[in-house]
């Protein structure tokens, strides 16, 4: 059985440090508890340990969840931070607060008339495929200014940038560069750094990390 709640409380004591040794104040970087595929049990561990901030990868399955807890937990911070379809977008903007994952124009455009229909205004971030993986959802670093332009020209605010770097990299180049290209368009928020590399990811920049295994444990087959 995974101790959810002492397993946050050191994930929150390493973004402390990490928070600490880069001269930044307490509460610099934001943690976003990844709960895709994880047992209820183990969410309301994190609820009851006082995590608020949560991110799933599937607008189907965080549907099923998390609407039932919306009522218990007037608090909630919803990230979605898995590819988003655009004829998903009603849904995600009806359930989540924070969307991470827009990366091309036809979304932008999906999401702008979402909100325009849902009287709702999730905060948004850009997905940046800082590792040029072919394979691999994110816009390339040099389409990002058109991206900005076309989500400005939509009246939607982006806060910030979000990145996967590729398998096996250093963290620390993935998360300079998305700090870097954060700062270039005067973006707050960098959202980098899982459960492996989070320490690493805030020392190199990172205001979000999105960390799940460390939590909640391995997430359990299919
Ligand atoms: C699953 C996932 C995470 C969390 O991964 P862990 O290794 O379990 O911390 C973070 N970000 C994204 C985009 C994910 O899909």
């Amino acid at each position: 059985m995974e101790d959810v709640a002492a397993n946050l409380a050191r994930v929150r004591a390493e973004i402390a440090t990490a928070l600490q040794e880069s001269k930044r104040p307490e509460g610099d970087a934001r943690l976003v508890a990844v709960s895709k595929k994880q047992p209820l049990e183990r969410v309301e561990a994190a609820l009851a340990a006082g995590q608020r901030v949560f991110g799933e990868n599937y607008v189907q399955e965080a549907k099923r969840r998390w609407e039932p807890l919306k009522g218990r937990y007037g608090d909630l911070d919803l990230h979605l931070i898995g590819a988003l379809q655009s004829n998903k977008a009603e849904d995600a903007v009806a359930l989540f607060d924070t969307i991470q994952t827009l990366d091309r124009p036809r979304l932008a455009t999906a999401l702008a008339k979402a909100v325009a229909k849902a009287g709702r205004r999730p905060r948004l971030l850009v997905q940046v495929n800082t590792g040029l993986e072919p394979q691999k959802a994110g816009v390339a670093p040099d389409e990002l200014p058109d991206l900005l332009g076309h989500c400005r020209g939509l009246d939607l605010d982006v806060e910030g940038l979000m990145a996967i770097p590729p398998a096996g990299d250093d963290v620390a180049i993935h998360a300079a560069l998305l700090a870097k290209l954060a700062k270039r368009h005067g973006l707050p928020e960098v959202s980098i750094g899982m459960s492996d590399d989070f320490g690493p990811a805030i020392r190199f920049g990172a205001t979000i990390v999105r960390v799940g295994s460390a939590i909640f444990g391995e997430r359990p087959e299919g």
